[in-house]
């Protein structure tokens, strides 16, 4: 997290003040680091280098046009899961030949507009949607290539929310029904089946359900060949955890030590689909604070301008962000979990809240923080992934801008919405 870094008690993103910035856009606001994002992408590059590898953006995480252009021109492809995100990817200037689309419900229209734009591959999820791209592939003349996203039956041990990979979940197909369709492939003439897919769910904190998911693919892939079917693509989706809490956790050399011998043992070609190990800890939301209150019972609330609209990771999947002051001279520690934190002089156990109406609008409960006041600024950090993207306008709140740090500048990547924009595409009857 040293991207952003305190220097003389007040925050910088690379070599920005935090406060400069927002004293000219305003709060909330998510800034976001240019070369973290970089040194992301080259770090997972360079772990996976001995085979070859196409890293695939997963846009979900975060899909402003500016940063998937960063992603772009450094080369890398994308994982988009909707029209939408094939619309971005390619808006941002992202190789249509490095576009792998995956999801259960591809529309027609989706199929075709893809299809239209050549991506690499449709990472398809079910018999029927396998029947649908097949069909109208023939219609447009085209051969696509497609991967069975193999559902493995393998518990990531992640969120309930974020599990992928398990029977009772919708994504992929179970082993023995893809052994039907390679079985009955000759008659899907259209299109090129020449990969695999798996995706277990994120984060993933450990490299073993990986590994537990490659062991059972291996098989499988070796009896797609006994029947005359090479799989020349393994794409093992994203997952690649971050550390939220300061802990260390486990990078792409772990996981590239235990993942790339199976793949090499399968002989394909890798492709990986990060999302929040790129951009997760290269952003952050900052806040500022409207009001402080405490109750009869003694519980203290900071009230800021951000709230679950903006960024509902905490509201939706008890996520654990840090929050520390933007200008403090108590220094954050270098490790923090939940309610685990020390209250040392200065600081107060204390509920940071939303303006939303809603019980769950609560970014951290019982967190020890730094003294506040009204007006001061906060920074919620390893809000990069799944921040913006997930955003929404509820309670009628325009959203946040975005901003793009690189060395000493920033620009706005997004605008701050207006209230001419929360009604945009309203009419009266
Ligand atoms: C969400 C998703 C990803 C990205 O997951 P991260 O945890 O952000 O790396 C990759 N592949 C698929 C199919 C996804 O749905």
């Amino acid at each position: 997290m040293d991207i952003f870094d305190y220097s003389g008690n007040t925050l910088f993103c690379e070599k920005v003040k935090i406060e400069d910035i927002v004293s000219e856009v305003g709060t909330p606001a998510y800034i976001y680091s240019k070369s973290a994002i970089l040194a992301r992408y080259r770090e997972l590059k360079t772990a996976f280098q001995d085979v070859d590898t196409l890293i695939c953006f997963s846009v979900k995480s975060n899909s402003n046009l500016s940063l998937c252009k960063v992603l772009a021109e450094e080369g890398s492809g994308f994982d988009v899961v909707s029209g939408g995100e094939l619309f971005r990817a390619i808006k941002a200037g992202g190789d249509p030949s490095k576009i792998v689309f995956a999801g259960v419900g591809k529309t027609d229209k989706e199929i075709t507009y893809a299809l239209e734009n050549d991506i690499f591959m449709f990472n398809v999820e079910s018999l029927a949607e396998l029947e649908h791209i097949n069909v109208l592939a023939q219609e447009s003349g085209k051969v696509p290539r497609i991967a069975l996203r193999i559902n493995p039956d393998i518990d990531a041990k992640t969120h309930a929310k974020t599990t992928t990979g398990k029977k009772e979940n919708k994504f992929g197909i179970d082993f023995t029904e893809a052994e039907r369709i390679i079985k009955q492939s000759a008659l899907y003439q259209n299109v090129a089946l020449c990969g695999l897919h798996v995706h277990l769910g994120s984060p993933i904190y450990t490299v073993d359900p990986y590994v537990r998911a490659l062991k059972k693919v291996v098989k499988f892939v070796n009896n797609c060949r006994d029947a005359g079917l090479d799989i020349e693509f393994m794409n093992i989706g994203g997952g690649y955890c971050i550390s939220y809490s300061g802990e260390k956790v486990i990078g792409p050399k772990e996981y590239a030590l235990k993942i790339l011998p199976l793949v090499k043992e399968m002989q394909c070609n890798l492709i990986l689909e990060p999302g929040r190990f790129i951009v997760g800890n290269s952003g952050i939301l900052v806040t500022r604070v409207i009001y402080t209150k405490e109750t009869v019972h003694g519980k203290k609330f900071i009230i800021c301008d951000a709230a679950m609209n903006d960024l509902i990771r905490p509201a939706l999947y008890d996520a654990f962000h840090r929050i520390w002051p933007v200008n403090t001279a108590i220094r954050m520690p270098k490790v923090e979990n939940s309610d685990k934190s020390p209250l040392k002089t200065g600081m107060d156990l204390v509920d940071i809240v939303g303006p939303v109406c809603e019980s769950s609008d609560v970014f951290a409960a019982n967190r020890a923080l730094p003294r506040v006041k009204e007006g001061d600024l906060l920074a919620i950090f390893s809000a990069g992934a799944y921040g913006f993207s997930m955003s929404s306008s509820y309670n009628s709140r325009p959203r946040p801008c975005e901003v793009l740090v690189e060395g000493d500048r920033y620009c706005i990547i997004r605008k701050r919405e207006t209230y001419e924009d929360l009604v945009r595409g309203e009419n009266f009857t």
